[in-house]
Parts: structure tokens; sequence; C-alpha cells
């Protein structure tokens, strides 16, 4: 019997087997000797079948692995009509069936198999961790920005048939570099998708949420059939800015009606093909769980689902959901407005107000100028919000703290290069002691954070004058 090393968060079980190699001394082919009785069992990086056996010699739960460790339940979400087989084949030791009943060979990702990683997720993980890992939001397909960070993702291409490989966790040193805004807001909705799957049970046909979705948004006629040129038009225009790395799975252009036909029919499409959908139309991955609620009440009424919950936290959630305002909620649980707002901030419950100021639109906007580096201040100045709004919407929203950092940092230190820089062209003579006292500030900051700079850019040091010269 093994033990694997504990899950970090989001962490792709092949990373898990990776760490365990690393550390306990056991050669990739012992190991698959012991799970599969064979040494020459090929591994999936995001979907890694012979989950039975692992959990077996590892004692663990086969089910948890499916859900938390693969990518396997994003898969049976958009592919309803393959899932049973996908999950079949997940548990059983044969990879190759695992991965046709994927599709994923079928529709022409255009890319060779590999891990990839965020610069950001690795300094932060070998901080908090002490151990980089491969995070298994950043294996979707199609997905290559970090949904924490808005970073671009980096891939490492496998060229090895065995990717049981000892060592093989993400390095840092990576230049770091952001995505276009669409594509974070694709990738963060992947991330909460997954994190929903993994508590949901409930089986969704990807269609008809489209099509009840596609309804509330009042883009399908009277007699149900959807506005195909209204929808097109404004996808495409929510995607504008989006990279055209992989043409394949984005429309050609605001005519591409087959795109969105395909989508809504009952074929099978790349998952980037709807995650980039789903954005756009629901937006909200808690729709979708309200959706699949909807669902199973419509189903079993009779039953009487509406469960007692104990808790006063689930008993303001239940309230706020059904639509109840603030100040109700606030009498019937006797909890604060402050409790209760925040309560919904973080379970992305509405809350009933109707909000003068802060509507959605104007969340989106400061959402897009925080992104973009704006002052708090401004930002508040611009959407007529105080600045305490601007900061709450700011922390909620997963990363934006950290690139905001980030882009102060590389602010600061354009300034104090090109003070420095201006110095030294405006004075030829300049000497490091000169430089020193004239732009002491500039200096000290780049001595500090940017020394590799500072030394290449400051004049050569000059010998230093003895007090004694050898001659005199
Ligand atoms: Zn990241």
């Amino acid at each position: 019997m093994y033990q694997l090393p504990k899950a970090l968060p989001d962490e792709l079980l092949l990373s898990r087997l990776i760490r365990f190699i690393t550390i306990s001394g056991i050669s990739s082919s012992e190991f698959l000797q012991t799970c599969f009785g064979s040494k020459r069992i090929s591994l999936h990086p995001f979907l890694t079948s012979g989950l039975s056996s692992i959990a077996k010699v590892c004692n663990e739960d086969a089910n948890l692995l499916l859900k938390e460790q693969t990518l396997a339940p994003l898969f049976c979400f958009f592919l309803p009509a393959h899932s049973q087989k996908l999950n079949r084949m997940m548990f059983s030791n044969n990879g190759a069936k695992a991965f046709r009943a994927s599709q994923l060979a079928s529709f022409g990702s255009g890319r060779s198999l590999g891990l990839k990683l965020c610069p950001i997720c690795v300094q932060h993980d070998l901080v908090t961790h002490g151990v980089s890992y491969w995070h298994r939001s950043h294996q979707v397909p199609g997905v290559d920005t970090c949904g924490y960070h808005g970073t671009d993702l980096f891939f490492h291409n496998l060229t090895q048939r065995q990717r049981l490989i000892k060592r093989l966790l993400p390095e840092h040193g990576i230049d770091i570099q952001y995505s276009s805004s669409i594509e974070c807001k694709v990738a963060r909705f992947s991330n909460r998708l997954l994190r929903l799957l993994e508590t949901s049970d409930r089986i969704v046909k990807i269609t008809d949420a489209y099509h009840y979705f596609l309804k509330e948004k009042g883009y399908l006629t009277h007699s149900g059939r959807v506005r195909r040129k209204v929808v097109m038009q404004e996808f495409c225009q929510c995607i504008a800015n989006h990279s055209e790395k992989n043409p394949a799975i984005i429309p050609r252009g605001h005519t591409d009606f087959r795109y969105i036909s395909q989508l809504l029919g009952s074929g099978s499409h790349h998952p980037y093909r709807h995650l980039m959908f789903c954005t756009w139309l629901i937006g909200d991955v808690c729709k979708i769980s309200s959706y699949s609620q909807e669902l199973s009440v419509d189903i079993d009424c009779s039953a009487e689902k509406v469960s007692r919950k104990e808790s006063i936290a689930d008993k303001c959630l239940a309230f706020l959901k059904a639509g109840m305002s603030m100040a109700n909620v606030s009498r019937e649980t006797g909890k604060s407005r402050c409790y209760i707002k925040r309560l919904a901030l973080l379970n992305n419950v509405r809350i009933n107000l109707k909000p003068k100021l802060l509507t959605q639109p104007v969340v989106d906007a400061i959402y897009e100028l925080a992104h973009s580096g704006f002052h708090r201040r401004e930002i508040a100045r611009r959407c007529n919000v105080g600045i305490g709004s601007v900061e709450q919407i700011i922390s909620n929203s997963p990363g934006l703290t950290e690139r905001r950092k980030l882009c102060h940092f590389e602010s600061t230190r354009r300034k104090h290069r090109l003070l420095l820089f201006n110095h030294l062209n405006f004075n030829i003579n300049a000497t490091r002691k000169s430089v020193k006292n004239d732009c002491s500030a500039a200096f000290f900051w780049l001595y500090l954070n940017d020394r590799e700079w500072l030394e290449k850019t400051l004049p050569k040091a000059k010998a230093p004058k003895g007090r004694y010269h050898r001659g005199d």
C-alpha cells in the first residue's frame, strides 16, 4: 500500500503521483507495476484513468479522485451523451478508451499533449506550500489563462510516452504576461464551474440549459426559435479581443451561424467553445446551480424537498435566494445587514436591494478599470461611487489584488528607471556617487528592487584613490 502526498488546492492527480515518486524513492515503473500490473501503462495528464486501481493501492476514494483531481467532470458536463462511458472508462485500466470517450481527439484542438502552468501560481505555491505543483484548472483544453491571476499559461510539452516522470513539476522564473479580459473571464468561469461540479451530482443537459437562459434573456422568438443573428452579433462583440492562437475554437465572424447551431445541437464540441459561450450567456456559475435546483424541484416537487437548513447562514442564504429583502432577512434571523451582505457576496447570491448606483454594468466597469490598473480614487470618480465600494469589488475578485500590486510595481519601476536614465543623459560626467546624491529616491528604490538593471546602467565605478599612491 502506498501513501500519496495530501492533495494541495486544485491539484491534478498526476501531479500528486509525480510528487509521490519524487519523494518516496519508488520508481515510476515500480509504481505502475504495482498499480496496474504493467510498467508500460501511459498516464494521461488530465484524464488519468485506472482510478479504481490507484485508489485501491493508495487507499484513496476513487470517486473523489475522479471529481476533484481529473477533468472528467467537465467533459461529462459538456458531453452528457458520452458521460456514462467516460466515467466507466476512467475507473477502468483502459486509458485509450477513456480518452476516446472524451471525444477530444475529434475536436482538432491542434496541440500536442502537455501540461500548463501559471508563473504567479508557481511563486505563490512555493511560498505557501513549499512546492510547486500542476493545477487542474490550468489544464482545461483551450484555456490559456490562469483563472486566479489573469496571466498567460506556459505550455510544457510532454514528448515522452510516459508522463509519470520524477521531478516533473512546474519551474519558476518564467516571464509573466497577461491575457485579454475576455480570456480571464472564461478562465474564471471555468474555475468556478469545476468547483461547482465537484459537489454537484445532478446532470444538467447543457443544450436545455442554453434554451432556458436564451429564453430568459429574450433571445428566443415567440415560436421558440433562436434569434441567431442577434445572438451571434452580441456574442462576437463580447469575445472581440480574444486571442486567435487557436482559430478552430473561435467563430469565424458574426455570420458564422453554424457555430451557434452546432453548440445548441446535440453533437460533441470542444469544451472551450462551451465555456466561452456559457461565459457570455450565463456569466455567473451560480445560475447553473440554481437552474439545476429548479429542475430538481420541478421533477419531484411531491417529495417536498424543501430541506430545513439548520444553521443561520443557510437560513439567510435561503431567504435571499427566495428574493426576500435584506431588511426582512435581518428581522427574521436577527442578523445584521452587514453580516447578510457579506454572506451574500461570499456565496455569489444577489441581494434584492435595487441598488441605485452599484448596478451590474457599473460593477463590470469597475472590474475592467481595476483590471487595467487604475487607482481606486480614479475608478470611484469615473464610476461615481464611493472608494469603499471599489475596494469591496476588488477584494472579492480572485487574483485582482495580486495583479494590481504587480501593475503598481511595474509602474514604479518604469518611473524610477526613466528618472535615472534622464539624469545620466543630461549629466555626461555623472559618477555613481553623484547619482546617489542627486536622485536618491530612484537610486535606492532600484538598489532594493531592480539591482541588476541599476548595476548595468550606472557609470563604471572608479578605482578608489588610496591614501598612499605607489611612486608618491
Ligand atoms: Zn495563477
